[in-house]
């Protein structure tokens, strides 16, 4: 079996890697010229780690990403006032590890460059798919024409591949909150992951991603107003940054220039996601905002099941079928709970403790069996 996999990001790299395992030739088409993942650091919950493992994969993100045993809720003064704890799903490791984003790139791309049977190129898409009953014909950007047993479109939150075999999808919807992401140097201070609250006035995440290096996030609620431009975003977040206590004035001195700073957008594709053979994975099936979390999380976890059920020995359009089966309440659960956090930061309910809640709730719901 020969697969085509549009899009060399986490859901691509990770769907090529279990079915090379699983004996599925898979040929990986990038558009960009190298890895170049957008974004600074993540994190990664029990349950993507869990399918990490199942990869063979968890060890180098354990060694070179920074293990988590919870989120502290902080007041405005830096006082834990909540904890946010889950359970580790493979047991001797932690329950969460926050990584960067190129460390985690570079993980999946060694481990892509190691299964027999796959190949990455760069520069490379696709132009066209063609059903042929028995298989697919892909027009590829290089020129050349090939034909594949199966196709799975990774292609992020503006899939290309969607747009071909589902054109009636909806549309990315903005969330209305925009975040800000920039890294700094660890100082020894900032041992965890802590997450300030000022109501609607923002809201800061202090995440160490290794032993020398943090991550910051800054999401608040969008005004409609024009974004800040590039030159400017550091003197605008550390302003924005001035009624936070704690830690966060020490990591504000150390903030990196490089800031990136963009509107949310959440899409959840309805089922089925799949058209004859080619199917979609990964935010190009469902993007969340990152409340709880788990983007990053849900690609992986998707890799694994397709390829289980494609393991199965049936048709590729019934393991298909049986992917969205599986996959779908979950990845609601997911989507729907971060859009309700994000909405709660704009708008605070009557009841403050409703986000822990809904946190701890979802949480929970992931941590069972895939
Ligand atoms: C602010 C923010 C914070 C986040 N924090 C977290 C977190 O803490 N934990 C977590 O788990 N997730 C997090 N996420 C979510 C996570 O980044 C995404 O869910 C994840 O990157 C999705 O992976 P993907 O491979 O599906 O898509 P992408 O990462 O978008 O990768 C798609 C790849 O396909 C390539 N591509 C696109 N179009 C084509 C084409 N036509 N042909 C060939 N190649 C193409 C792109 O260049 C890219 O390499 C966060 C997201 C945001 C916005």
């Amino acid at each position: 079996m020969r697969a085509l996999v549009v899009g060399g990001g986490p859901a691509g790299t990770t769907a090529a890697i279990a079915l090379g395992r699983a004996g599925v030739e898979a040929l990986v088409l990038e558009r960009e010229e190298t890895d170049r993942p957008v974004g600074i650091g993540l994190a990664l919950q029990n349950s993507p780690l869990r399918a990490l493992h199942t990869l063979g994969l968890l060890a180098p993100v354990v060694e070179r990403g920074f293990s988590h045993e919870a989120v502290d809720i902080c007041a405005p003064d830096g006082t834990v006032v909540h904890r946010v704890v889950t359970e580790p799903l493979v047991p001797g490791t932690p329950p969460m590890v926050a990584i960067s984003r190129v460390a985690l790139a570079g993980i999946l791309s060694e481990a892509l460059a190691a299964t027999q049977g796959t190949e990455i190129r760069y520069g490379t898409s696709v132009t066209d798919l063609r059903d042929l009953g028995g298989g697919v014909e892909a027009d590829l950007t290089d020129g050349s024409t090939e034909r594949f047993d199966l196709v799975v479109g990774a292609d992020g939150l503006h899939s290309t591949v969607r747009a071909m075999v589902l054109p009636a999808a909806p549309e990315p919807t903005r969330a209305g909150q925009l975040i800000w992401r920039v890294s700094a140097p660890r100082p020894a201070e900032v041992d965890r992951y802590l997450l300030t609250d000022l109501g609607p006035r923002g809201r800061v995440g202090l995440v160490p991603i290794a032993d020398d290096e943090l991550y910051l996030w800054f999401l608040q609620p969008d005004d409609g107003g024009p974004r800040v431009p590039e030159g400017q975003r550091l003197a605008a977040l550390r302003q924005r940054l001035t009624p936070f206590g704690g830690l966060v004035p020490l990591v504000a001195e150390r903030l990196r220039p490089d800031v990136d700073h963009r509107a949310l957008a959440a899409m959840l594709l309805p089922p089925p996601w799949h058209r004859g053979r080619v199917v979609l994975i990964g935010d190009a099936a469902h993007t969340t905002t990152p409340h709880i979390a788990y983007g990053v999380g849900m690609a992986i976890e998707d890799s694994v099941v397709l390829t289980e059920e494609l393991g199965r020995g049936g048709t590729v359009e019934a393991a298909l079928q049986a992917f969205t089966e599986r996959r779908f309440e979950r990845c609601r659960l997911v989507v729907e709970t971060s859009l309700q956090l994000s909405r709660w930061e704009v708008d605070p309910p009557a009841d403050p403790t409703l986000h822990h809640q809904l946190t701890g709730h979802a949480l929970a719901a992931l941590s069972e069996p895939l």
